[in-house]
């Protein structure tokens, strides 16, 4: 599933492994879902190594991204009711400009969705373990005005920047968010998180014209 917003541009896959994590084995019925995150080189500027090639471990960007994919997604999945494997999703960021983290969840839902529909085509599946989509979107305050689906220079320019993950009901799933110059106004935080809602029904609205629901 390619998942475009504006210039952003990212990749999301689904592998499914048939197999649960060690922690998981035996003390928990169910499966399990967990995400990788990771930007091309030349997705953005200047050029970011390849994860793993300078030796260093992961950045700790990338392993809060990847960490907040997994948690949206999860929260959409009732685990029990999956079998005993993982679904592994990938997003991979080919073009940057702003909004990654929230394009690559709104894309990795639509592939989940079609992982489970190929997992209730082979009959593994005894129920479906989808509650509803999730959808995200970043929203800024840029000269004291609510903006959403920030791009590269706005994201830079912003007062503050918050991510804001929906479910299918306009119900939150996770907001992420700091002032990025001054402390800013819970009014203003609470306007931020409406407007993000509103954006994620329009967005569930376009993951649903994906799936064809
Ligand atoms: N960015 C980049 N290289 C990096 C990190 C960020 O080019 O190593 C750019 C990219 O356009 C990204 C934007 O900065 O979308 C904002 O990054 P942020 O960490 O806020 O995450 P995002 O908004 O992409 O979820």
């Amino acid at each position: 599933m390619l998942a475009e917003c504006g210039n952003t541009k990212v990749l999301c896959t689904v592998g499914i492994q048939d197999q649960v994590p060690h922690w998981m084995y035996k003390s928990q019925k169910g499966g399990w879902l967990t995400a990788e995150y990771s930007m091309l080189p030349n997705a953005g500027k200047p050029r970011k190594p390849r994860d793993g090639r300078t030796g260093r471990p992961l950045d700790g960007r990338t392993q809060e991204i990847q960490r907040l994919i997994g948690r949206a997604l999860r929260c959409a999945i009732d685990l029990k009711q999956l079998p005993e494997v993982t679904l592994w999703v990938d997003c991979d960021v080919l073009q940057a400009d702003g909004g990654t983290r929230t394009t690559s969840i709104n894309g990795a839902l639509v592939a989940v969705y079609d992982a489970l529909l190929y997992m209730e085509e082979q009959k593994s599946l005894p129920k479906w373990p989808l509650r509803g989509l999730v959808s995200a979107i970043s929203v800024g305050l840029c000269d004291g005005e609510p903006l959403v689906d920030l791009d590269y220079d706005e994201d830079s320019s912003a007062e503050a920047d918050l991510n804001v993950i929906c479910s299918s009901d306009g119900k939150l799933i996770e907001v992420q968010g700091a002032a990025e110059k001054q402390p800013f106004a819970i009014e203003q935080f609470h306007e931020m998180v409406a407007i993000g809602q509103k954006s994620c029904l329009g967005i569930n609205a376009l993951q649903r014209a994906a799936l064809g629901l």
